[in-house]
C-alpha cells in the first residue's frame, strides 16, 4: 500500500485510495498530508493556545481537504512551520488511526473530516476579521480527542460536538459575509460571456473576489464567477461592480473540459482544483491555501497583477459567446439566503397553510464526477408542481438552469448560496417550525443531500446534532462509516441512502 485516503466520495472502489488518489493526488502528496495532520495533532497536544497556532491548525486542516493542494513543496514548508511551534516531545502518527478498530477509525474519521470542513469555514470568516473562541478552542479539543484512547460513547459525543461547533462556525461566516458584503438579494445571472478579456474566479472566498474586482476596476477586464463563487452575485457590495458580468461553466468536476483552451485567466481561491491540463496550465493562478506544482501562486499581498495581465494578453472571446447550464438554460437565479426567504416568510407560511405549497425539498450539497449524480437532476425534475426546492452548494448545477416556475409569486427553485449557507436552510427550517408550532422533523420538509468532500461531512454532523431525521444521502455512503456506526445513524436519525428519484419521491410524499 502506497498511501491511505478515504476522505471523499470518489474514493477508489468505495473503500480507499491506496495506490494513488482518484482525485489525482499522488501517494507522496497523500503521505505528506498525513504527516501534516500528525503534526497538527502534536501541536494541539502541546502547543500554546494562541492565535498563531490556531491559524496554523485551521489552514493546515484546510490544506488537506480534497482538491485543495497537490503541491508537495508547500505542504513540506507548512509541516516545517508547524514543527517549529511544537514545544514538547509529543509524537503522533495519524496512520495509527487508519490501522485501528474499524468503528473507532470510523468515529475518529467523522471528527477529523468534519473538522477539516469547519476549518475551511473558519478560514473564510477569519480573513474577514471574524473569530469565535468556541470554534477556535474546538480545533485543539477535537485534535487532542482524536489522539486519545476514547470509548465509542465518548467519540460519539465528540462527533455531535463537531456538528454543534460547525453550526456556530457557519453562523460566524454568515455574519462575516453579510456584515462585509451586505445581505444577499435575488438576482438573475447570465451564463453567456461577453467578448473581450475576462477572468474566471472559482473556489469559495468572497474576499479574494472583492479584492480582484477592486483591482480590475476600469481595466477593461470582465469578471465571471465559476462553481461555488456563483452566489457572490447576490451580495450588494460585490454586484455593485458592473464588470462582474456573469457565471462561467458549471460545477467543479467539469473544469478540465470547460477550461480547455479558454481565452481567459483562471483564479482558484480554494477547492475544488483538479489536475491542471496542459491546454490551460499557462493561464491558471492559485491563491490562499490552494496550490498546484508549477502554477503561479498569488501570496498574502493579494496583488493580482499577473492574473490581470494574463487576461489582457489572452484577450477573451472575439464575439459574445452563448453558453448554457447542463440543461440548456442560460439564466441562473441566486440570492435566496435566510434574509430573503424570511422576509417573505408570511407568504410562504400562507402558501403552505392554504395547500398551494404541499412540500419543501432541500436538494443540494456537493457535486462530483462519478455516475449516479443524475439522480439529483431527475429528482428535481420529478418533484410535484406544488412543491418548492431549496438548494445550495455546487450540486445545484445539476438543475439550476431549469425554469421550474413559481407558486404564488414564490420561485419554485430557491438558491440559498454556498455549502456553508446550509446555515440559511437551517434558519428557515427553524422559523417555519416555530410558525407551525411543531418540530423541524414534523414539517413538510425533506432533505435530499449529495456529498463529495469534507465540508459536506461537517454539515451532515450539524444536521445530526440538530436531531434532523430522514435525510437521504447519496450518491453513495461514505466509505469511512463502518457498518456499526451506520447502524447507529440509521437507528437514531433514520438516514437513508438515495435509491431512485421515483421511489424516494413516492416514499417522501406518502409518509
Ligand atoms: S481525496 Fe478522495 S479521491 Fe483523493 S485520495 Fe482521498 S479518497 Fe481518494
Ligand atoms: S461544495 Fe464541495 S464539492 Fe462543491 S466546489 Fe465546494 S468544496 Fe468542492
Amino acid at each position: 500500500m502506497n498511501m491511505f485516503c478515504f476522505q471523499c466520495e470518489q474514493t477508489a472502489q468505495g473503500k480507499a485510495c491506496t495506490i494513488q488518489g482518484v482525485c489525482g493526488k499522488k501517494a507522496d502528496t497523500s503521505n505528506l498530508q498525513d504527516e501534516l495532520i500528525s503534526k497538527l495533532i502534536e501541536l494541539a497536544n502541546c502547543g500554546e493556545k494562541n492565535d498563531v497556532n490556531t491559524e496554523l491548525l485551521i489552514d493546515g486542516l484546510f490544506t488537506t481537504i480534497t482538491n485543495v493542494s497537490f503541491d508537495n513543496k508547500s505542504i513540506q514548508e507548512y509541516i516545517d512551520k508547524v514543527q517549529k511551534n511544537i514545544s514538547c516531545g509529543s509524537k503522533f502518527d495519524i496512520k495509527t488511526i487508519w490501522d485501528c478498530n474499524e468503528d473507532i477509525r470510523s468515529l475518529k474519521s467523522l471528527i477529523l473530516f468534519g473538522l477539516k470542513g469547519i476549518a475551511a469555514y473558519a478560514h473564510h470568516a477569519r480573513v474577514l476579521g471574524y473569530k469565535n473562541a468556541d470554534v477556535d478552542n474546538f480545533f485543539y479539543e477535537s485534535l487532542r480527542g482524536i489522539s486519545k484512547d476514547l470509548s465509542v460513547d465518548e467519540l460519539l459525543n465528540l462527533v455531535l460536538k463537531t456538528g454543534e461547533i460547525n453550526l456556530k462556525c457557519m453562523e460566524l461566516l454568515d455574519k462575516a459575509n453579510t456584515e462585509t458584503y451586505g445581505t444577499p438579494a435575488p438576482r438573475k445571472v447570465t451564463t453567456n460571456i461577453e467578448k473581450g478579456p475576462f477572468i474566471i474566479v472559482t473556489g469559495h472566498d468572497l474576499r479574494d473576489l472583492s479584492l480582484l474586482l477592486e483591482q480590475t476596476k476600469d481595466k477593461g477586464v470582465n469578471i465571471y464567477t465559476h462553481g461555488e463563487m456563483l452566489p457572490c452575485h447576490a451580495y450588494p457590495e460585490l454586484n455593485k461592480y458592473t464588470h462582474l458580468k456573469g457565471n462561467f461553466g458549471t460545477a467543479w468536476q467539469n473544469q478540465q473540459k470547460e477550461f480547455d483552451n479558454v481565452p481567459a485567466a483562471i483564479l482558484f481561491t480554494t477547492n475544488c482544483i483538479m489536475p491542471v491540463k496542459e491546454s490551460y496550465k499557462d493561464r491558471v493562478f492559485t491563491t490562499s491555501v490552494v496550490e498546484y506544482p508549477d502554477i503561479i501562486h498569488i501570496g498574502e499581498n493579494k496583488d493580482f497583477t499577473p492574473v490581470i495581465e494574463k487576461a489582457i494578453e489572452l484577450g477573451g472571446y472575439r464575439e459574445d459567446k452563448k453558453m448554457t447550464g447542463i440543461n440548456g438554460g442560460d439564466t441562473l437565479t441566486v440570492g435566496f439566503g435566510h434574509g430573503t426567504v424570511l422576509s417573505v416568510a408570511d407568504k410562504v407560511i400562507e402558501a403552505v397553510k392554504s395547500g398551494d405549497i404541499k412540500h419543501i425539498f432541500l436538494v443540494g450539497g456537493c457535486d462530483g464526477a462519478k455516475p449516479g449524480r443524475n439522480y439529483y437532476t431527475d429528482f428535481v425534475k420529478q418533484t410535484p408542481k406544488d412543491s418548492i426546492i431549496l438548494t445550495l452548494a455546487c450540486g445545484k448545477y445539476r438543475f439550476n438552469d431549469l425554469d421550474l416556475g413559481e407558486i404564488k409569486g414564490i420561485p419554485r427553485l430557491l438558491d440559498m448560496g454556498q455549502c456553508n449557507d446550509a446555515y440559511s436552510a437551517i434558519k428557515v427550517a427553524v422559523e417555519l417550525s416555530k410558525a407551525f408550532n411543531c418540530s423541524v422533523n414534523e414539517l413538510p420538509l425533506s432533505l435530499v443531500l449529495s456529498w463529495y468532500e469534507q465540508k459536506a461531512v461537517c454539515i451532515l454532523l450539524t444536521l445530526l446534532y440538530l436531531g434532523i431525521e430522514n435525510i437521504k444521502l447519496g450518491p453513495t455512503l461514505p466509505a469511512f462509516v463502518s457498518s456499526n456506526v451506520l447502524n447507529i445513524l440509521i437507528e437514531k436519525y433514520k438516514i437513508k441512502p438515495v435509491r431512485t428519484p421515483e421511489e424516494d419521491i413516492k416514499e417522501i410524499l406518502n409518509k
